[in-house]
C-alpha cells in the first residue's frame, strides 16, 4: 500500500513497484488508508508524512494492530532528526527521505521483507503446507511450491483467515490493485491453478468454493 497526496510522486513509485511485480493500492489520504488497512492484505507500507487529512505518523499505530509484522516504511521530505527518531519510535522498519533514487527505495523494499519478523510470526502451517506470508513463500515437505504472485497472493489471504470464509472481494482486492480492472473469472482462474498446484505436491489442503461468498482453506479431511 503506497500512502502518498503528490499525484506525480505517487505515480512515478507505483509504476517502479508495478514494474518490480508489486501490486500497489495506492491511497491518497489518512481516511482511505484506515479503510483500506481494514478491508485488504498488504504485504508492504509505504507511508508519507504530510498528508491532506492529518500526520501519516497517526497510522502507524493502527497499522501495527491491523497487520502486526508488515513492513513500514516512512517517505517524507522532512529529513530532521527528530522526524526520523518519531518515525522508528512508532515502529516504521525503515526512513526514506525526498527525494530519493526509485533504486534505492527498491533496495531498502527488499532488505526490510528480508528482515526476520520479531513482532508476529509469517509461517503458517496447515496440513503439510507451510507458508511464509512476509516472505511469499509456500513449502510442502520441505520443497518450494511454485507459485505465480497473485497465486501466491490468494493463497496468503486465504491461510491468514483459514478455516473462515473470505469474501470474493477480499481476494479480489489482495490479488489486483483497487484500480486494477478485475476481470470476472479470472480469481477462480487462480484458485483452481493453485488447487491443483497444492495437491500435485500432496499439501493436504483444500480450498472450498462457497456460493456466491467466497472461498474458505482448510486442512483436508
Ligand atoms: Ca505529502
Amino acid at each position: 500500500m503506497l500512502v502518498e497526496d503528490e499525484k506525480e510522486f505517487a505515480t512515478v513509485t507505483r509504476s517502479a513497484l508495478e514494474q518490480e511485480g508489486f501490486v500497489v493500492d495506492w491511497m491518497d489520504t489518512i481516511s482511505l488508508a484506515n479503510e483500506a488497512s481494514r478491508s485488504a492484505v498488504h504485504d508492504l507500507i509505504l507511508l508519507d508524512l504530510t498528508l491532506p487529512d492529518g500526520d501519516g505518523l497517526s497510522l502507524i499505530p493502527r497499522f501495527r494492530a491491523d497487520m502486526p509484522g508488515v513492513p513500514i516504511i516512512v517517505l517524507s521530505a522532512r529529513g530532521e532528526l527528530t522526524d526520523r527518531v518519531s518515525g522508528l519510535d512508532r515502529g516504521a522498519d525503515d526512513y526514506l527521505v525526498k527525494p530519493f533514487e526509485l533504486e534505492e527505495m527498491l533496495a531498502r523494499i527488499r532488505a526490510v521483507q528480508r528482515r526476520p519478523n520479531e513482532l508476529a510470526p509469517n509461517e503458517v502451517t496447515v496440513g503439510a503446507l507451510v507458508v511464509d506470508t512476509a516472505f511469499g513463500e509456500a513449502k510442502v515437505n520441505g520443497s518450494t511450491l511454485e507459485l505465480q504472485r497473485r497465486e501466491m497472493s490468494v493463497l496468503s489471504a486465504l491461510i491468514l483467515r483459514r478455516g473462515r470464509t473470505v469474501l470474493r472481494e477480499s481476494l479480489e482486492e489482495a490479488v489486483y490493485g483497487f484500480d486494477d480492472e478485475i476481470q470476472s473469472n479470472s480469481l477462480d482462474a487462480h484458485i483452481s491453478r493453485l488447487r491443483r498446484k497444492m495437491n500435485d505436491a500432496g499439501a493436504g489442503v483444500e480450498i472450498h468454493a462457497i456460493r456466491g461468498v467466497g472461498y474458505l482453506l482448510k486442512a483436508a479431511s
